[in-house]
């Protein structure tokens, strides 16, 4: 343990390059997704990721609530993302704050970007995102539950939605900041990725980077959310694969 001032920083990065858990640069932290858990959304997924834990729920198309929101041309998403008081270790005062309602809107409007909503005029799809447990990164993972749940739900989309942060941590580019990473680290910068298109529908930066460190954080991130979509469209695959039908003996 080194020490600024009065905070305690902990060691980051090994001389050989290995993180506070022990991961390399670009490694993620252990990643499970379960798709369908909740029996009365619409659409529903859980994603476990590191020491994070994050329900969504997806309910939808059906009438928009408040009415004044309502869209001729469109569905609506409404996303709320909500972290519980039990969720981290200082308390957290319960209910909407200014971040929960950052991450809703950043959340909602990536979202957008990749539902067919027009199919949808004058309806409300419901994005409930509610995190369990917290551990940095759960814009993140609450985009990558969301986006499962509303699969799970049968929403048409153009595609699903992979997300990680990436940071900079004792002057490294590293992939997927846990806790200690993102509070004593330099920068954070999560994304998300229309994996098909390559497309960044997320974008957002806390902290200072190089444009070179930008361009080799950006690489990596968009490397780790294809890594992510694999393990997203397996948790569907898991949901509704049917045994193979045997081959009818001739
Ligand atoms: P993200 O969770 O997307 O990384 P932030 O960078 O805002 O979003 O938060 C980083 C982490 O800091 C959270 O995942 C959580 O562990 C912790 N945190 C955020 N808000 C609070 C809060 N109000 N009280 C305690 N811890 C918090």
């Amino acid at each position: 343990m080194g020490s600024v001032g009065a905070k305690e920083v902990p060691v980051l990065l090994t001389p050989d390059g290995r993180r506070i858990d022990g991961r390399r640069l670009d490694e993620l932290r252990a990643l499970e997704i379960r798709a369908g858990p909740l029996k009365q959304a619409d659409g529903s997924a859980f994603v476990e990721w590191g020491a994070n834990k994050v329900m969504a729920a997806v309910y939808g198309p059906r009438e928009v609530h408040p009415r004044h929101l309502q869209q001729n041309d469109r569905a609506v998403i409404q996303c709320k993302y909500n972290m519980a008081a039990f969720s981290v270790d200082e308390r957290k005062r319960p209910g909407l704050d200014r971040r929960s309602q950052e991450i809703s809107k950043v959340i909602g409007e990536a979202l957008q970007s990749v539902v067919f909503t027009e199919e949808f005029p004058r309806t409300s799809i419901d994005v409930y995102i509610e995190v369990l447990q917290a551990n940095a990164g759960t814009r993140c993972a609450g985009l990558v539950a969301a986006s499962v749940a509303l699969a799970d739900a049968g929403i048409p989309m153009v595609d699903l939605l992979p997300a990680v942060a990436v940071g900079k941590v004792a002057g490294a580019i590293a992939l997927d900041l846990k806790k200690e990473e993102d509070n004593f680290g330099e920068a954070d910068l999560p994304m998300a990725l229309v994996p098909q298109s390559g497309r960044l529908v997320l974008l957002q930066m806390e902290g200072h980077m190089t444009e070179e460190e930008l361009g080799t954080a950006l690489d990596l991130g968009v490397g780790g959310c294809r890594a992510i979509y694999e393990k997203m469209k397996a948790a569907l695959r898991d949901r509704y694969s049917v045994a193979p039908i045997e081959e009818a003996a001739r």
